[in-house]
C-alpha cells in the first residue's frame, strides 16, 4: 500500500500533537509545512489550532497563503480550531481585518464560547465516525470558534447539544471547533486520511 503524504502547517500552533496522532496511523507519512515548496507531493494539509491571527499574518509573510488556497481546491484540507477560522470564507465580526484563506462556505465566529476560562470538554456524537453512534468523540475546545453559518454543499458532522455545529465538511475540506490532536482518539485524523487520495 502507498504511504498517504499528509503535512502539517508548521508556523504556530499544536503542530507537533498533529504529527504525533499522524504517525501513530498506519500509511501515513506526516511532514511539516514550513513553505510553498513544503506542499509538494502531499495528499492533504493539517491546519492546526493556535492563534489565527498570527498564523495567517505569518502565513502572509512566508507567501503561503495562495499556495494553500490553490493546495485546497484539489487535495483535502482540515481545520482545526484556529484551522477552522482560517478556512473560512467571512468572520462574523466587526472587525475582519485578519488573513483568512476563504476555501470553505462558512462563516465562523472566533472565540464564541467566551474566554480562556470558559475552555471546555464534552463528548460528541460525530456523524460518520467509526462506532461514532456508540463511542461518542471527547472533544475538547480553547477559546474556540463556532460555525454561525454554512453553504449549501456543507454538512455537518457534530453538533452540541443547544444545535451549534462544531465540525463539517465540504467536498474534502473538514473543519473541527475543537482540538482532535489533543486526545488519543485517533478517529478524526483517520476519518480525514480516508478523504485523501
Ligand atoms: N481563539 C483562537 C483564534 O481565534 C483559536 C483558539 C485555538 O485554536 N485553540 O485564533
Amino acid at each position: 500500500m502507498e504511504l498517504k503524504k499528509i503535512g502539517v502547517l508548521s508556523i504556530q500552533g499544536s503542530v507537533v500533537e498533529h504529527v504525533q496522532i499522524l504517525r501513530r496511523i498506519g500509511g501515513v507519512e506526516a511532514s511539516k509545512v514550513y513553505l510553498p515548496e513544503d506542499l509538494e507531493g502531499l495528499d492533504g494539509l493539517i491546519i492546526p489550532g493556535g492563534e489565527s491571527t498570527t498564523i495567517g499574518k505569518l502565513a502572509v509573510i512566508y507567501d503561503l497563503l495562495e499556495p494553500i488556497k490553490s493546495f485546497a481546491k484539489t487535495k483535502p484540507v482540515l481545520g482545526t480550531c484556529a484551522g477552522m477560522v482560517l478556512m473560512a470564507a467571512e468572520l462574523h465580526q466587526d472587525r475582519q481585518d485578519q488573513p483568512l484563506l476563504g476555501v470553505m462556505d462558512i462563516v465562523v465566529e472566533r472565540n464564541a464560547f467566551g474566554r480562556q476560562v470558559n475552555s471546555f470538554e464534552t463528548e460528541l456524537d460525530f456523524n460518520g465516525l467509526e462506532n461514532g453512534l456508540s463511542v461518542p468523540f471527547h472533544a475538547v475546545f480553547i477559546r474556540a470558534p463556532k460555525i454561525v453559518r454554512i453553504g449549501s454543499n456543507v454538512r455537518v458532522l457534530a453538533r452540541l447539544p443547544d444545535g451549534t455545529a462544531v465540525a463539517a465538511i465540504e467536498n474534502k475540506l473538514m473543519v473541527t471547533s475543537f482540538h482532535p490532536e489533543l486526545t488519543s482518539d485517533l478517529r478524526i485524523h483517520r476519518y480525514f486520511v480516508n478523504l485523501a487520495g
